[in-house]
């Protein structure tokens, strides 16, 4: 009898808690189910889809060398995942398929069909912690419920994390050879272009890289990441959050090596490593609150008196939007960067959503789906997390009167306009007091006469709009 390891958003090796139980429990053969459909329904982004495939490729190297063979098969839709699996599990007399928790409400309703149809012939099927440092459900407040502000669910995870550092797994062993030969890993999946060479290269695959790429973080950037983190211009995060996303990358991984940096300290030492740490617990944060608050993954608010704000239809401007071309030239910036690398700055995340939930008054579901279908890192939890925190209908998010200014914000975060003028090639040409706002009268009047023709006007008036938010806000129907 086998084992199935079916791997998902886990894509390594290392510290791969269901491989490593697997590989413990028996011979193992590893699964990767291709499921096109579903991905499209979830609106994955191309790069995405193409950045699985890439350290797909690269993770079957790692398993050969385990001698695990790694087949991946076609389930277009999850609802076809329980008979592939079942079938899968006759074919190669599997006894136990084991894999590591997912937790938005498709993957949990897909795991459960599996597990349903597996037991009628026999198969166990064992989930995993491996994508979180806790157990969601296991870090409540004193009444039971789920931590709804980020604060005081950090200060649980501390003392935890104190107590009971969750350990890491490292490689296991290889086993004996097995009769069963690996499938090829497609390069490309229906339904999804592949991206240019030029975003590949940017994300190489594989655990190396991923490896590699923390270990540089670590060493050149992590304690000045307090300091830096706030400037586009600057390599000043980790950008790993795609790693983290495919499970190329555990937490646990990260955890150890921004600890490993501060001689295991949590709570002195390096404030760049300690402001690190809080930024994975942010990523742990949201996908506690989509377990222990399922409407979020329905996209629906997380404050439901929220569901009432008039929002605009407004195709033309959500288009300027989307192309990068509102006029307002740190959000243009961000929009191309989004477009071209597949990854936005968490900076700009927050500017640009905020001025499109909040200048533009358009649903925020409308920026969550187009930064799924774009970003490399896309992810349900942190994803929704994010747009509702800048849109004030989540938890823990931002008082809605506070509307960040995006020309403040560019002064402040972009002061050269070093990142403008980067994405924005048509304001190459404007010093750094007018490349903020080219449509300021001083920039069109004091020889500002660069590109302004190639460039937009501001699609909207930014202290109107503000207004208009604030006065759809007060108007909500006010809780109980
Ligand atoms: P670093 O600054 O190096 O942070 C380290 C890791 O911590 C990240 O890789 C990520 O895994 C995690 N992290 C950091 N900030 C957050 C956060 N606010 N919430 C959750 N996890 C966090 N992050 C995603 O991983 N996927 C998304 O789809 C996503 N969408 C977002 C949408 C909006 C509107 C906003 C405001 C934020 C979003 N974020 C998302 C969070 C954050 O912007 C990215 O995680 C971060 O920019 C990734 O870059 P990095 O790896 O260099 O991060």
């Amino acid at each position: 009898m086998h084992q199935l390891i079916w791997l998902r958003s886990d894509l390594r090796v290392q510290d791969n808690t269901a491989l490593t139980a697997a590989l413990q429990a028996g011979p193992t053969i590893a699964l990767y189910l291709l499921s096109p459909q579903q991905w499209l329904e979830h609106d994955d982004a191309p790069c995405k889809v193409d950045f699985w495939l890439r350290n797909l490729g690269e993770l079957s190297a790692e398993l050969a060398a385990l001698n695990v063979p790694l087949l991946v098969r076609r389930a277009p839709h999850w609802r076809d995942a329980p008979a592939v699996l079942a079938e899968l599990c006759r074919e190669l007399r599997i006894d136990c398929v084991q894999v590591n928790e997912e937790y938005g409400i498709h993957e949990s309703q897909r795991d459960q069909a599996v597990a349903a149809r597996l037991e009628q012939q026999g198969v166990q099927f064992r989930r995993h912690l491996d994508q979180l440092l806790f157990q969601p459900g296991s870090v409540l407040t004193q009444s039971g419920g789920y931590f709804q502000v980020y604060s005081q669910f950090r200060k649980v995870c501390y003392q935890r994390l104190h107590t009971a550092l969750p350990p890491l797994l490292g490689t296991p062993p290889a086993q004996a050879p097995l009769d069963i030969a690996s499938d090829a890993v497609p390069s490309a999946v229906e339904g999804f272009a592949s991206p240019s060479e030029s975003l590949r290269q940017l994300w190489p695959a594989g655990a190396a890289a991923a490896s590699e790429r923390l270990a540089r973080f670590a060493d050149e950037q992590l304690d000045a990441y307090h300091n830096q983190r706030d400037f586009p211009a600057l390599p000043g995060t980790s950008q790993l959050a795609a790693y983290l996303a495919a499970g190329v990358l555990s937490p646990r991984q990260c955890l150890h090596a921004a600890l490993r940096h501060n001689q295991g300290e949590f709570d002195s030492g390096s404030q760049g490593v300690i402001t690190w740490i809080n930024e994975l617990l942010w990523r742990e944060f949201y996908k506690h609150i989509l377990v222990g608050y399922p409407r979020v993954s329905r996209h629906r608010a997380f404050r439901p008196e929220t569901e009432a704000l008039p929002w605009r239809h407004a195709p033309d401007e959500l288009a300027a939007w989307q192309e990068g071309r509102t006029g307002i030239p740190l959000i243009d910036a961000a929009m191309r960067q989004l477009l071209a690398t597949g990854w936005m700055h968490n900076r700009l995340r927050m500017v640009v959503a905020m001025f499109l939930t909040k200048n533009l008054l358009i649903d925020w579901r409308e920026g969550e789906r187009f930064f799924m279908r774009h970003l490399i890192d896309g992810d349900l939890a942190a994803n929704n997390g994010g747009w509702q925190w800048s849109s004030s209908t989540g938890t823990d998010s931002v008082p809605y009167f506070r509307i960040f200014n995006p020309l403040s914000q560019s002064q402040k975060f972009d002061p050269d306009g070093r990142f403008i003028r980067h994405w924005v090639p048509e304001l190459v040409g404007l010093n750094k007091r007018d490349i903020h706002n080219p449509a300021a009268p001083a920039a069109t009047l004091g020889g500002g006469l660069f590109g302004l023709a190639d460039y937009p006007r501001p699609i909207v008036d930014l202290a109107r709009s503000r207004e208009r938010a604030l006065a759809a806000f007060k108007n909500l129907p006010q809780r109980e």
